[in-house]
């Protein structure tokens, strides 16, 4: 019988304990605990240097942490080097061998792992028609565009069915549309194969369209984890407010009362989502315009009202005036961890 990728492949849990790693005098892991369901789409958020990629090797075995553990499933494999986890790593530059072909690419791991010939031919063929990429097979890699040769990456990754594929910034090399695009074909993979996956990126939105829950990261530390909606509707802290989705930031308790009728104290702040403040005919407090973007489907207005500047987006068609009028129709207190 020939070996096959199989619907039943629903991936393996993923568990961080208490894990920490530290550069010199530099935590970029501190003390982070998570929990990665089996077969769910997981994302690591946040800005340049907040420990994202490291938590990602330590999980695949590149990097060892110097305290807490880390599990795949049942099995603690804290200690255990990269190659012998069921994990697999797809690279922001895909890391694909120049010299070999699309073949040769995706069967590579699978040699190493001593799959018979045969196995390892229809393997790759099936690898390939997962990621619609079945013509290319005797194609030279170098040949490929971006998003054609990301797809072989992907490809050459879910070959050697592993319980683990870990992302590292997978799409940054794509341009825009074909970034879209890709994200779109990832997660319905992803959805098929039922693999877990752990995802790195600093694009927000990239983390909110893919995946199940994100953890979001800064200095280290995990800030806050959950679906993509609740974080987005529910931030508890100024810092994930402000970073997903972008959200006017009010620390001083007289602005709050002012502009949202919310009560604050020292250690809490008033976040408002930008499309939370709405330019209105009349009824609104009256700000003049600092600057306009007009961005296609909306435009980003920064409006300086009674002493305090507000991002405003909008949707409407708003007069092209050096005044405007705005409501808050929606804010909610969050910890002031600016
Ligand atoms: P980016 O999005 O820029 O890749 P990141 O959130 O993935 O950032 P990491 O790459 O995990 O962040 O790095 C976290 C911190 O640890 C950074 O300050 C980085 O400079 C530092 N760092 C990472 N690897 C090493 C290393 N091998 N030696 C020394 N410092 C390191």
């Amino acid at each position: 019988m020939t070996e096959s990728i199989t619907a039943e492949n629903r991936g393996e849990s993923v568990r961080l304990s208490d894990v920490s790693r530290r550069f010199g005098n530099l935590l970029a892991v501190d003390n982070v605990s998570l929990d990665i369901p089996a077969g769910s789409f997981f994302s690591l958020l946040g800005p340049s240097g907040c420990g994202k990629s490291t938590t990602l090797r330590i999980i695949s075995g590149f990097e060892f942490p110097d305290g807490g553990q880390v599990f795949i499933g049942d099995e603690d494999v804290t200690r255990l080097d990269a190659r012998r986890r069921p994990t697999v790593m797809v690279f922001q530059n895909y890391a694909l061998f120049p010299h070999m072909s699309v073949k040769e690419n995706v069967e590579y791991g699978l040699k190493v792992r001593k799959m018979k010939a045969r196995d390892r031919e229809n393997r790759v063929k099936e690898s390939l028609d997962r990621v619609d990429m079945g013509e290319f097979l005797n194609t030279p890699v170098t040949s490929l565009s971006g998003g054609q040769q990301q797809r072989i990456a992907l490809a050459r990754a879910v070959a050697i069915e592993p319980d683990v594929i870990l992302f590292d910034e997978p799409l940054s090399n794509l341009d825009v549309a074909l970034r879209q695009q890709t994200r779109i074909e990832l997660k319905a993979l992803q959805r098929r194969l039922g693999l877990t996956s752990v995802y790195v990126t600093h694009d927000q939105e990239e983390a909110l369209a893919l995946s199940d829950q994100i953890a979001v990261m800064r200095n280290g530390k995990i800030i806050q984890v959950g679906p993509p909606k609740q974080l987005y509707n529910e931030p508890e802290s100024a810092f994930v407010a402000s970073f997903l989705g972008g959200s006017n930031i009010l620390t001083n308790p007289k602005d709050a009362m002012l502009f949202t009728g919310l009560t604050i104290n020292e250690s809490q702040a008033v976040a408002i989502r930008s499309e939370h403040v709405q330019v209105v005919e009349s009824g609104g407090v009256e700000g003049e315009v600092l600057s306009r973007q007009f961005l296609g489907m909306i435009t980003e207005i920064e409006l300086m009202v009674q002493g305090t500047k507000l991002v405003v987006k909008t949707t409407n068609n708003v007069p092209d005036t050096s005044h405007l009028s705005v409501k808050i129709v929606a804010s909610q207190i969050v910890k002031n961890d600016l």
